[in-house]
């Protein structure tokens, strides 16, 4: 593609970033990418995390004080993967997560209290895992000489409704954008599934919603190109955990990939195709 603003946004999925070989993998996309064009990383929870946060949220509703085992893992996995790629960092990041980890701990426990979180702080406690990879990946980057910074998408992206599966407003979040542009860091590794809404306060973007993270910010930067980087090849003619012999869907159209996203194929959130507006999309 030559049209569009010359950026190209790069998303890593759950497993694309859970343990150092993928972690290693994703960094050599990244600086490749880095060296031809102005790009925007886009990164999920580490796989399971979000799972694990909705359980938590769940088991603490039900009176578990489970706040310091779900903070303690959380924080030796990240610090696993800090200590494996970026042990120049590892301790000045680590210390970054902490306040991230308080939060949703205290979360919990006042959930187990029998104080109701309410849907803005349940919000918060699934976005956990995505306020922590950012993180995680900058240092990662970082380490391998790349500038790259943290952002919180609620600088970026806008989107109303209820917190936990907001509406993406595109022409809001174009604007928002290409205002945060004018101070946006080299190489911003943005969190994905979380945006804002009017006030910058925080709302979800529906389970898998970092796809519609990535469209959404690819829209608002005019990229000439959104790559979605998950565990699977590309998007494969049946799901492979069900039927092993699935193969990469060669020629499919968007209106094709919408419609498996709509069928309920997960490599893809429904509206990711919706909110890119014509900037091509690969998986
Ligand atoms: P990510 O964290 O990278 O977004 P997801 O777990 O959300 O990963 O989506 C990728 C998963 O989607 C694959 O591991 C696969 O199990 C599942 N999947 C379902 N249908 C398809 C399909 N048609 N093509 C590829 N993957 C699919
Ligand atoms: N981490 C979030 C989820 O598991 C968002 C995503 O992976 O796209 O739903
Ligand atoms: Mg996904």
């Amino acid at each position: 593609m030559t049209s569009g603003s010359g950026w190209v946004v790069l998303k890593f999925g759950g497993t694309s970033v859970a343990s150092p070989r993928a972690l290693r993998r994703a960094v050599a996309v990244v600086a490749r990418t880095q060296r031809e064009a102005r790009t925007a990383v886009v990164v999920s929870a580490l796989a399971g995390v979000t799972s694990a946060l909705e359980a938590a949220a769940t088991a603490a509703a039900h009176g578990k004080a489970v706040g310091a085992a779900v903070a303690g893992r959380l924080r030796r996995r990240h610090r696993k993967l800090l200590h494996a790629l970026a042990p120049a960092r590892a301790r000045e990041t680590a210390r970054v997560l902490e306040p991230i980890l308080l939060a949703v701990h205290a979360r919990l426990d006042a959930a187990a209290l029998g104080i109701r979180l309410t849907a803005s702080e349940h919000a918060h406690v699934l976005a956990t895992g995505e306020l922590l990879a950012v993180h995680v990946v900058a240092a990662v980057l970082a380490e391998r000489g790349l500038a790259a910074s943290a952002v919180d998408a609620r600088a970026l992206l806008v989107a109303r409704g209820g917190p936990l599966e907001a509406e993406p407003d595109p022409a809001a979040s174009r604007e928002r954008t290409q205002r945060w542009l004018a101070l946006a860091p080299a190489l911003p590794v943005v969190t994905g599934f979380l945006a804002g809404d009017d006030d910058k306060g925080l709302v979800l973007l529906g389970r898998g919603g970092s796809d519609v993270s990535a469209t959404l910010l690819g829209s608002a930067l005019e990229a000439n190109r959104v790559e979605l980087w998950t565990d699977t090849p590309g998007v494969l003619t049946a799901d492979p955990r069900l039927e092993p012999a699935a193969r990469v869907h060669s020629g499919l159209s968007a209106m094709e990939a919408a419609r498996l996203a709509r069928l309920g194929a997960r490599v893809l959130h429904p509206r990711t195709l919706e909110l890119a507006h014509g900037i091509p999309v690969l998986v």
